[in-house]
């Protein structure tokens, strides 16, 4: 092993690796008694220092750490003095920080070592522990939210160390990314698998080749040398973790400020689920910190790959020597899989990603100028999922370029071309689990007659069909079509061919400002779906495009009962929008069509229907119905339900999720009765008959006080808890007793209603009752605002005396003739039928799923309006609510209402994703295992 130039502390090629002090339990004890400390201590695993938790009675007071005999007093001085400085620099990190010492210590064992310290004395100290736990747990999947919070901590730790110097700095480590390359040539003849050793040198030479030139850009400075998910401490805050501290200062050396960055986006890529995109939000939360130069930004990604390399030489070298340590040998595969990741994308493709990340990118590369062929007259075809080719689904017939093509040539075009650059929704795949690859490299070239290309052009394929591609001098093999997260990175390497084919240039994708341009114009109450929700264009059944060309799985649209897009529909609103659209106080056929086909779906006496907008709208008109008809003032719903945003509809919704202040700002005609849930509410189980005698009891008040109340509003199956059964004979009993002292029983259909439940065409049904007043909405129009309230003729008429009555839009001869074309639909595709088999299909495999996953406490639901609930404990029924909405972001969904055409291949997609972000996990509150 050759050494490097004589240095103050430590020096690696010096000595090799380090084995671990070997210091007792009992020592320990004794060590911190003689800080004052009366403890326990309980070894935690380490690849350098003897480290030990100390707890007393029960808590841990601190980290009691044997220093390694190898390293100086002066570089055990540096870390102390560098913790100190990080937490006086940034006062929200938590650091770890010297409670105790350092002292010089004797130990009765034999710290073997090679340092300063005589083989009886070692140096010791207590650190703070910073509870809340690691980001450790290899096998498990780290949020973008998670990996962006590992680089905040990444680029505080590394501004607070750029006004650090200490003599102590001046070691040589193993771990300083400028000597990998030296490192993995040391150590390489220890990994044993002889391809995999051989894969590892040449990555490590090929990286080291593309940072050298730039060494002499890249800023030196102190540098925590391990900011990893092993020494990121989080706090933990309601099933959230969020990277707030910093631990383990042993590998402090002075290196590449760009390396501390490397070292912590090289611990993302072993985790659950990570690909070498996955590293981006820690890139981007460091840069927002500490802005990185183009040259750093040009060495990270080798230097990433370095790291790796290094890293599965050590551990091989490590597991050679001191092969009974578990901490080692467990991390040999994982680092195998993180090189392996590391490898799986090209690093020029990273480099431009990273660039394009942080804002550096240069101009795109530009064809040279020359010679265009006569290609004629062209036809450039759109296959993106804007594009009125892929209507109706035709997207997933294979093969329709191709159609497309040779229909434009028929038309007699001379040759139709794709564009460079653009997401392909032919390329696309439904129910896929990692995104396909749909973003165009180059351009695909259909010609009636054979064509000379230019030379500088890549053209393969031959006949008629072409693809030209033309990448920059140097460029790995380049793919038609690459994954979109990768897109910015591969089209950095490929200019547009189309100046030297003669046609325009396509215009570069992913302005990405519609978010900001919706913020911009919305009120931030206008909330969207997902922390970063794809751009979604298309719909088709239970299929959303988004623009990038990746397909998901719609599991939560209670809106689109029929599936997206719907050709009936469409065809039905087009045909009438080129006839008649206007109000229904004229008389035209289909909003009478509609009013019967709507009532004749309703038992006996509702048969007067109301044809309004939005759910919101038929709530209010309810309501309004039920004052003007009883002549009474009060209001009786259920707590937790949401009903609408109009100011009564609001008024009557009590649910805390859509609105924290919903119960303290009810207005006083609003009376709130328990959620009559059988899971976790008051009364659970075969108790739960009991709550319809305390929403007896509370009418019966209401009417002794002399507010005897114009309604009873309620969901007739629970949906706002997931879809869950009314408890048996509820409704009978309360709508008996509302109706007793002369007020109206309402059902608000809205979101169960419609043959969703998929046993039950209306929720009522489930109880065995019939409403006064019914308000269905959402799937009636299957996205086209259309709702309805049906009433009997008598209570409608009593609404003549006290009140006026006219929606513009509402029941127009557009919104009738949806009405009608979903109906059809529903009856003529058999829904209602599909929604029970499919959702009993899924029910079951989301019940399955609960025997292996404790978070799940219940599967509630009917058809395909379902809920899994989760719980942190099944006994106590604690809500694991930040769980749920980690799961949900990275999920989507947790109540699952999905179009009615959903399918079993759908259903079992579905199930099979939670399987693996429940196994995968959102929450590893790992001990620390070094310090
Ligand atoms: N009632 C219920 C039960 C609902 O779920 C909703 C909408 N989530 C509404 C009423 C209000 O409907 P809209 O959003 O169409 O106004």
């Amino acid at each position: 092993m050759s050494s490097s130039p004589e240095v103050a502390g430590v020096d690696f090629f010096r000595h090799g690796a380090l084995p671990v002090p070997q210091v007792t339990t009992q020592e320990a004890e004794r060590i911190a008694a003689s800080f004052g400390l009366t403890v326990r201590a309980q070894p935690l695993g380490s690849q350098q220092d003897s480290n030990f938790l100390l707890a007393e009675g029960g808590s841990v007071v601190g980290v009691l750490k044997i220093a390694n005999p190898a390293f100086s007093a002066a570089e055990i001085d540096a870390q102390d003095a560098a913790a100190a400085h990080i937490a006086a620099a940034c006062p929200d990190l938590r650091v770890a920080t010297v409670t105790h010492g350092p002292a010089e210590v004797p130990v009765d064992g034999s710290p073997v070592g090679v340092g300063p310290i005589d083989g009886s004395r070692a140096l010791a100290r207590v650190l703070r522990f910073l509870p809340g736990g690691t980001l450790a747990g290899a096998g498990r999947y780290l949020s973008p939210r998670v990996v962006a919070g590992l680089g905040t901590v990444a680029g505080q730790v590394s501004l607070a160390l750029s006004s650090f110097e200490h003599p102590g700095l001046d070691r040589v480590l193993q771990w300083d990314l400028r000597h990998a390359r030296r490192v993995v040539d040391a150590l390489a003849g220890h990994v044993r698998d002889e391809d995999l050793r051989d894969r590892v040198t040449a990555a490590a030479r090929a990286a080291w080749s593309r940072v050298e030139p730039l060494a002499g850009q890249l800023p030196w400075q102190a540098v925590h040398g391990d900011v990893t998910d092993d020494n990121v401490v989080c706090h933990l805050e309601r099933g959230l973790r969020t990277p707030d501290g910093i631990i383990d200062f042993g590998d402090l050396t002075s290196s590449w400020a760009v390396g501390e960055l490397a070292v912590a986006i090289t611990s993302v890529l072993r985790h659950a689920g990570a690909e070498p995109c996955s590293v981006l939000p820690a890139v981007r939360a460091f840069g927002g910190l500490r802005p990185l130069s183009a040259a750093e930004a040009a060495a990270l990604w080798p230097l990433v790959v370095l790291r790796a390399a290094v890293l599965v030489v050590s551990g091989e070298q490590q597991a050679a020597i001191d092969g009974v340590n578990d901490y080692v040998t467990g991390a040999l595969e994982h680092e195998r899989r993180l090189f392996e990741r590391a490898m799986s994308v090209p690093a020029e493709v990273m480099t431009g990603l990273i660039l394009a990340e942080l804002g550096l990118a240069g101009e795109p590369p530009q064809a040279p100028s020359g010679i265009a062929p006569a290609l004629g007259r062209v036809a450039v075809l759109d296959l993106s999922p804007v594009s009125d080719a892929m209507d109706h689904g035709a997207w997933l017939e294979p093969g329709l370029a191709d159609r497309l093509a040779a229909a434009l040539l028929a038309e007699g075009y001379d040759a139709v071309a794709t564009r460079f650059g653009e997401a392909r929704l032919t390329a696309s795949r439904v129910l896929a689990g990692v995104s396909p690859a749909t973003v165009a490299t180059g351009i695909d070239l259909w010609t009636a007659a054979p064509v000379e290309f230019p030379a500088g052009l890549t053209v393969t394929g031959e006949g008629n069909r072409v693809h030209v591609s033309l990448p920059v001098p140097g460029a790995p093999a380049v793919p038609p079509l690459v994954r979109p997260e990768y897109a910015k990175g591969w089209l950095a390497l490929v200019a547009d061919p189309a100046p030297l084919l003669g046609l325009p240039t396509a215009a570069r994708p992913g302005q990405g400002d519609l978010l900001k341009r919706r913020a911009a114009s919305f009120a931030a109450v206008q909330e969207h779906y997902y922390a970063d929700p794809p751009r979604i264009e298309r719909g088709w059944r239970h299929h959303l495009a988004a623009t990038d060309g990746r397909v998901y799985l719609d599991m939560v649209n209670n809106v689109a009962v029929l599936g997206h897009s719907h050709p009936r529909v469409e065809a039905a609103a087009a045909r009438q929008l080129r006839r008649l659209n206007t109000n229904s106080r004229f008389n035209y056929a289909s909003v009478v069509e509609f009013s019967e086909r709507l009532a004749g779906l309703l038992p006996a006496p509702l048969d007067t229907v109301f044809l309004v907008n939005p759910g919101s709208e038929a709530v209010d008109l309810a309501l309004r119905l039920a004052l003007v008809a009883t002549g009474h003032q009060d209001v009786v719903a259920v707590r937790e339900a949401y009903h609408g945003w109009t100011y009564a509809s609001d008024a009557v919704s009590t649910s805390t999720a859509d609105n924290p202040n919903a119960l303290s700002t009810r207005p006083p005609w609003v009376h709130a009765v328990d959620a009559p849930n059988s899971y976790r509410g008051r009364y659970r189980g075969s108790e739960s008959v009991r709550y319809s005698a305390d929403a007896v009891l509370l009418i019966g008040e209401l009417a002794g006080r002399g507010r005897p109340p114009a309604a009873f509003l309620a969901e007739p199956f629970y949906g706002n808890a997931g879809g869950m059964p009314l408890p048996d004979g509820y409704l009978a009993a309360v709508y008996a007793e509302v109706r007793r002292h002369g007020g109206l029983a309402i059902a608000d259909e809205i979101q169960v209603g419609y043959g969703r439940l998929g046993r039950w065409f209306w929720g009522f049904e489930q109880q065995g009752v019939v409403p006064d007043v019914v308000t269905v909405a959402k799937a009636t129009g299957n996205g086209y605002p259309l709702g309805a309230v049906v009433t009997s003729r008598a209570i409608a008429e009593r609404y003549r005396d006290a009140g006026y009555f006219f929606s513009s839009t509402g029941g127009s001869p557009v919104a009738s003739v949806v009405g009608l074309a979903v109906l059809d639909v529903i009856r003529d595709e058999g829904l209602q039928a599909n929604a029970a088999r499919v959702g009993a299909h899924l029910k079951a495999r989301l019940e399955e799923l609960a025997v292996r996953h404790s978070l799940i406490g219940a599967v509630h639901g009917s058809g395909l309006y379902l809920g899994v609930e989760f719980v942190r404990d099944r006994a106590t029924l604690e809500p694991a609510t930040e769980e749920t909405m980690a799961i949900c972001d990275r999920m989507c969904v947790l109540k699952i209402k999905p179009p009615l055409c959903l399918d079993v291949a759908g259903a079992d997609f579905f199930a099979d994703a939670l399987d693996r972000v429940l196994a995968e996990g959102w929450l590893p509150a790992a001990m620390p295992s070094s310090y």
